[in-house]
């Protein structure tokens, strides 16, 4: 596979980054996953802005110009041939050579800026979507500017190892009896034709599929209630489902052992994932 490093397409074994990186010291990174279909970039300028928002509540300096990013996006697609995947794009605060908690001065310290590809055929046509997923509920235990896409993803992680312990494929987290969001996801519940979702704070990720898909939603005249709701609520709800860059719309079809509906996943969730998938195609590029 070719990665890129910093101005560099190199082979990944070649590829390095300082011990001293502050993403690796202290998490002090931010990322995106942008999938692709069809050798295309889907959602991209959602995701570049984004980026953009991350950079900017940190104080991070942007690493390149927003039309480069998108050459080397395209460049990685093409050079490691990606009909189907994503590409995982990285910038860190980089590093002045030493460990300290104060950020390094911005005059003289460059980001680090890492892409790479992840090839996964047939991404749009996943089993999983015929199925539906199994949650369990968490507790949200995150930081609280969850709104910033960062890489400090441990809490994330442990969440999705409880699931798959617990014979499941992913969490649901809770914070004062209220769902934020999935592991890696937004959430989202159905009740009589009614899709409810948590409004945007800095407790939830600002997910560029969300945004997509509630436009979508609205514009198909469907009724989209933004607010939080309760894990009770959800066990009751007819059909649940998550939406990611990676999973576009994939129905939830059981929370904490309570089948949802009939436990088949729900008509809703099934047309938003079509819509989704046809109509973010037709802006992919
Ligand atoms: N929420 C969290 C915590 C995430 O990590 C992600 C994606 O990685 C999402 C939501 C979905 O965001 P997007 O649709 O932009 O992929």
């Amino acid at each position: 596979r070719t990665v890129y490093v910093n101005g560099d397409y190199l082979p990944e074994t070649e590829a390095k980054i300082s011990i001293f990186d502050r993403a690796f010291l202290m998490a002090d990174g931010v990322y995106e996953v942008t999938s692709v279909l069809g050798g295309k970039l889907i959602d991209f300028d959602g995701h570049l802005a984004r980026l953009e928002r991350s950079l900017n509540e940190l104080d991070m300096k942007k690493p390149a110009a927003f039309d480069d990013l998108l050459e080397i996006h395209r460049e990685l697609v093409r050079v490691n041939e990606i009909e189907d995947g994503l590409v995982y794009l990285q910038v860190t605060r980089g590093s002045d050579g030493d460990r300290d908690f104060v950020f390094p001065d911005p005059e003289t310290t460059e980001p680090t800026l890492v892409l790479f590809t992840q090839s996964k055929p047939g991404l749009a046509n996943s089993p999983q979507a015929g199925k539906g997923l199994k949650i369990i509920s968490i507790d949200d235990l995150r930081w609280g500017r969850r709104d910033i896409k960062t890489v400090q993803l441990l809490y994330p992680s442990m969440g999705k190892m409880m699931a798959k312990k617990a014979g499941c494929d992913d969490a649901w987290m809770i914070e004062d009896g209220h769902v934020t969001e999935g592991t890696s996801n937004n959430a989202y519940i159905v009740k009589g034709n009614k899709i409810i979702t948590r409004q945007l704070s800095n407790d939830i990720l600002h997910g560029i599929t969300r945004a997509a898909v509630l436009r979508f939603a609205r514009e198909a005249q469907m009724e989209v209630e933004e607010r939080p709701f309760t894990i009770d609520e959800a066990k009751a709800a007819d059909e649940g489902f998550i939406t990611s860059a990676s999973a576009f719309v994939m129905p939830v079809v059981e929370i904490d052992g309570q089948t949802l509906g009939d436990g088949a996943p729900g008509p809703v969730a099934r047309r938003l994932r079509e819509i989704y998938l046809d109509e973010s195609l037709k802006t992919a590029v």
